[in-house]
């Protein structure tokens, strides 16, 4: 059985002409505009060199606007980044510096990037966590993959990942380079120095621990 369908309709709206610019002879000469064009260009070279060497270069962003400088000497230079800049992630620390990731996958399952990767492992016979938590084994990001959402650090209900490091990736040069693992994630600090939080974590076995502790769930 063929199938018909209906005839795209023919629109009926004319395409107006759009007029070629014209050009004055001093235009069509090229050389004067060239010759202008090297002028601004010198003009800002020669003010920038100026201010580099007496030390006076401001932060061009936000003190150069209305002399058109807008260039910065990167890396010596930064623009200035907002308060809620989201640098690249880093994995937060108990006291003990374990990670205090606990390996539910929530932030892995809320990334629309799918760029996290979580293998969760028990721990060790006689730990006092076995049985109440577990950990990451692995626990991978794609920082060229990762669009900068801040998902995963919404999605976390143990304050083990966050993007405050005030960091960018750095530029590398090879797909590879990209993929940071536990224990590199785990050796950041956040932009005021801390690789811990403030967040408490109360640890199956203190007194502050708010489950079943180990008699009760036995019964
Ligand atoms: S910031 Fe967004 S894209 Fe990047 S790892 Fe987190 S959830 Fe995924
Ligand atoms: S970082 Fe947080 S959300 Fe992600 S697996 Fe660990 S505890 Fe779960």
């Amino acid at each position: 059985m063929s199938t018909t369908f209906p005839k795209k309709p023919q629109s009926s709206a004319k395409v107006a002409p759009v007029p070629r610019p014209t050009h004055d002879l001093r235009e069509k000469a090229y050389l004067p505009e060239i010759l202008a064009g090297v002028g601004v260009s010198m003009k800002h070279f020669f003010m920038n060199t100026r201010d580099m060497i007496k030390g006076q270069r401001p932060d061009p962003v936000l003190e150069r606007l209305d002399d058109g400088v807008t260039a910065i000497s990167y890396p010596e230079q930064k623009r200035p980044y907002p308060e809620r800049f989201r640098g690249v992630h880093r994995l937060t620390l108990r006291e003990d510096q374990s990670p205090r990731c606990v390996a539910c996958l929530c932030c892995s399952t809320a990334c629309p990037a799918q760029c996290i990767f979580i293998e969760a492992g028990e721990y060790p016979e006689g730990d006092k966590r076995r049985g109440y938590e577990k950990y990451p084994v692995k626990f991978v990001i794609d920082e060229l993959r990762c669009i900068f959402c801040g998902y995963c650090v919404e999605a976390c209900p143990c304050d083990a990942i966050r993007m405050d490091t005030g960091m960018h990736a750095v530029p590398y040069d090879s797909r590879d380079q990209f993929i940071y693992e536990k224990d590199l994630l785990m050796s950041f600090e956040s932009i005021d120095g801390t690789r811990e939080t403030a967040n408490p974590r109360h640890e199956p076995g203190d007194p502050t621990h708010p489950g079943l502790d180990r008699e009760h769930a036995h019964h």
